[in-house]
């Protein structure tokens, strides 16, 4: 039986069957993306809201999503198109439509008078697609666009490798600091992410963001050792990798607490700014 090895989940897939991703389908014994090519977002973003704060700032990106996640965090945003989504049956409560790289490309470059830079791959988990990433992101490149990532960075160092030639920006989602979180509560893997970060350091610009949940990641020890672990990067430059801080609101399955306190998030910027250059605050 095919394993998908594109993240930790290391699905095991019968033909005809999807990944707990529900973006990779087997097919005449090969792992494809089955979600290649379809968009359930799009619309013209300020870079900010990757977001990035130092890429191109006050410019304006086209941002794409498709469906399909590998993680599974109790409070996403974006659930109705992140998990429990595929395209059979299609959710009659979310268009699907059907772009290829170069029309997404034509569209990016017919935005460039409203400010648009290029596209950012981005909404749901664009690396449990990353063929289309790759293959939109090349032209993108061809044609003097920037391409930018936000990711979850829960894949491979093989994914990582063929996408980084292409990718100008990366936000990443570095979401806590210890391995039970990651694996109990958002059924990822830490490790996999340090490592996508890491090598990405050296090869584009790089901001991330960890988003603090009551409970789960919210103490000093925490945020300093998180950062602290960042500013080591690339022989100390990852002092000067953006971080933002952002504030938990209750969604999805995770309403028993309420939203992060704001002097909290101030207080935990603080905590990282004693190891970093630049930290922001976000959902403030
Ligand atoms: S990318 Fe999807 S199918 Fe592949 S291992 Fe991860 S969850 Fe499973």
């Amino acid at each position: 039986m095919p394993v998908c090895e594109v993240c930790h989940h290391h699905c095991n897939l019968n033909e005809g069957s999807l990944g707990l991703c529900r973006a990779r389908i087997c097919k005449g014994g090969v792992i494809h993306c089955a979600n290649y090519g379809f968009i359930t977002s799009i619309a013209l973003d300020p870079i900010e809201k990757k977001p990035l704060n130092r890429f191109h700032p006050g410019s304006n990106i086209m941002s794409v999503g498709s469906y399909g996640c590998n993680l599974r965090c109790p409070f996403c945003q974006n659930h109705s198109i992140s998990y429990g989504y595929d395209m059979l049956p299609p959710r009659p409560d979310i268009p699907l439509r059907y772009g290829t790289p170069s029309e997404l490309v034509s569209l990016a470059l017919s935005c460039t008078d409203s400010g648009n830079i290029g596209i950012a791959f981005t909404y749901n988990e664009p690396l449990v697609g990353y063929e289309f990433v790759r293959d939109t992101a090349k032209l993108a490149h061809e044609s003097g666009l920037l391409n930018v990532l936000v990711s979850n960075g829960n894949a491979s160092e093989a994914v990582c490798d063929e996408l980084l030639p292409h990718i100008d920006a990366m936000n990443i989602d570095l979401k806590g600091f210890t391995d039970d979180y990651y694996e109990k509560i958002l059924k990822g893997n830490r490790q996999m992410v340090m490592n996508f970060i890491e090598k990405s350091v050296p090869a584009c610009h790089l901001e991330l963001t960890t988003l603090i949940v009551p409970g789960f990641n919210d103490t000093d020890e925490e945020i300093d050792s998180l950062s602290f672990w960042i500013s080591e990067l690339d022989s100390g430059k990852g002092a000067a990798i953006p971080l933002h801080i952002s504030r938990f609101f209750p969604r999805f399955h995770l309403t028993d607490r309420a939203a992060t306190d704001i002097d909290l998030i101030y207080h935990l910027a603080d905590v990282a700014r004693k190891n970093l250059k630049y930290v922001y605050t976000g959902n403030c």
